[in-house]
């Protein structure tokens, strides 16, 4: 092995200190490991947790550190796993005793026995989540790196320390942790590796939903999404885990005419949001915006290739993507949902922009309009850079003509300027089906621009409206 090298510099945050001194005071060796070493070499700031090895027992260290910090905080115990963790302000401390797993094949949890910090590295599943630093007095600051990790740092290269094909089979979770990391630090993974994953793909079928997912969102929040999908296609794991994406592969032809291929479309369109938003459920609504296109794919002579009533069908079908993955049904579905559901109707409007197609399409995305242009923005994938300048163009009318339709009409948070209430009153009404009547003809009067979204133009309408229906203002409000 090469000579050591010592990386104090990395450990200038003063819990390393204390952790220090905790394990001396136990006698025992200790290590901060994986990726809070990773990410020191890689200068990515924000460090939010750290993990450190004890050559002995990690949850008495954690106790002993424990004593050793400002109103010793409280250590949590997890007895099965055999770790710690404690919260020293800012960070997240989680402490593990050195271990030498091996694996059944029915589960990703190995059986557990003591061991030295080269059994505790071999156990990582990545070079580069593997280097340590020593916390002990005699080499403070040395830097163990048995697999070249470092080396892989600046190679940009995911590699496991040992057999990849016994690494990913052992653990499955490590195949979508592999693509995952590729995707966040834009790394490559290695040839054997990516065979690996290939060979073992049917495996992520023993990994909780949950534990996919997140690594489905570390991807999705990543800078570049499509890394990390095309890997997980690439390597077969999105057959399982996202089939609904991968039915959107492919170009059809007939009789000439060919569609672009949706999947491509799909990836381009999520990094391009991605250059916009944060917000992850944005950003799955641009990876699951066209998602209905390959139940509702047609050809005909007359009208060529159409995807009709694609959006419906796609809100649809994120309800039970969702339930599937066991992801939450709750307003973020709703908003996923519902962006897909509108994900058209800006294009729809872009080429003639009127006022009152303005007004509902700010009444129907309601608080989330914004978001919605921004995904229809990020839609508009054309190559052609004539066409690519029109549509952004056009979009840029739309925003335009929304910010005087809303200042004017004040339809974004739309209250009905007569309540159901003054209905019933003016009209001398029980509840009663008319008066559900009259708000909608009010709003739509409202919306189509006859009448402005005002008190006094909302009332005499109601007035007209009613006696349309039969209906006679009462004396009192006659007077
Ligand atoms: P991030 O915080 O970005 O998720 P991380 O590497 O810190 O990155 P953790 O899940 O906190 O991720 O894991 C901490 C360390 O534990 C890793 O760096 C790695 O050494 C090890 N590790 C985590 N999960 C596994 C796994 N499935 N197989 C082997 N080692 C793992």
């Amino acid at each position: 092995m090469s000579q050591i090298k010592h990386y104090t510099d990395a450990l200038s945050h003063p819990i390393f200190e204390t952790v220090s001194k905790a394990a001396q005071n136990l006698s025992l060796d200790s290590y901060v490991i994986g990726g809070f070493v990773r990410d020191f070499f890689l200068k990515r700031g924000d460090v939010k947790d750290i993990d450190i090895v004890a050559i002995g027992s990690g949850i008495a260290l954690a106790k002993e550190v424990s004593k050793n910090l400002p109103n010793s905080p409280k250590v949590q115990i997890f007895k099965t796993y055999g770790t710690a963790m404690l919260r020293a302000q800012d960070i997240e401390v989680e402490f593990v005793g050195a271990r030498k797993e091996s694996y059944q094949a029915d589960s990703r949890n190995p059986v557990v026995e003591d061991g030295s910090l080269e059994d505790d590295q071999n156990r990582r599943d990545f070079t580069i989540n593997a280097l340590a630093l020593s916390l002990s007095s005699k080499n403070y600051g040395a830097l163990l790196d048995p697999f070249d990790g470092l080396a892989d740092l600046k190679s940009k290269l995911i590699r496991t320390p040992l057999d990849p094909t016994i690494t990913y089979s052992d653990d499955p979770l490590r195949m979508m942790r592999a693509i995952r990391f590729a995707c966040q630090l834009n790394f490559t993974i290695e040839e054997a590796s990516l065979k690996a994953i290939k060979s073992n793909k049917d495996r992520i079928e023993i990994i909780t939903r949950e534990r996919i997912v997140d690594e489905l969102h570390k991807i999705m929040l990543s800078p570049k999404p499509s890394i990390g999908f095309l890997l997980l296609e690439q390597t077969g794991l999105l057959d399982y885990i996202l089939p609904e994406l991968m039915a959107l592969k492919g170009i059809d032809e007939v009789e000439g005419q060919r569609h672009k291929d949706n999947f491509y479309h799909t990836l381009e369109v999520v990094d391009n949001i991605s250059e916009n938003t944060d917000n992850l459920w944005l950003r799955w609504a641009a990876l699951l915006h066209d998602i209905g296109k390959a139940p509702t794919k047609r050809f005909t002579k007359k009208a060529g290739w159409t995807f009709h009533g694609h959006e419906f069908v796609g809100s649809k079908m994120v309800y039970k993507l969702f339930k599937r993955l066991k992801m939450p049904l709750n307003d973020k579905m709703k908003f996923v949902q519902k962006m897909v559901l509108m994900s058209s109707r800006p294009i729809v409007i872009a080429s003639d922009v009127t006022d009152s197609a303005v007004r509902r399409l700010i009444f129907d995305a309601g608080e989330y309009i914004d978001d919605l242009m921004t995904l229809c923005e990020a839609d508009i994938t054309t190559k052609n850079p004539k066409r690519f300048k029109k549509y952004h163009n056009n979009f840029k009318v739309v925003r335009q003509k929304m910010i005087e339709v809303e200042e004017r009409d004040h339809v974004r948070n739309f209250q009905p300027p007569i309540s159901g209430e003054e209905i019933m009153e003016t009209f001398n009404l029980k509840p009663s089906r008319e008066i559900g009547v009259l708000k909608e003809k009010i709003k739509e009067a409202i919306l189509e621009g006859e009448i402005p979204n005002e008190y006094e133009a909302a009332y005499e309408f109601m007035l007209r409206a009613g006696e349309k229906l039969g209906l006679k203002p009462s004396d009192l409000k006659k007077q």
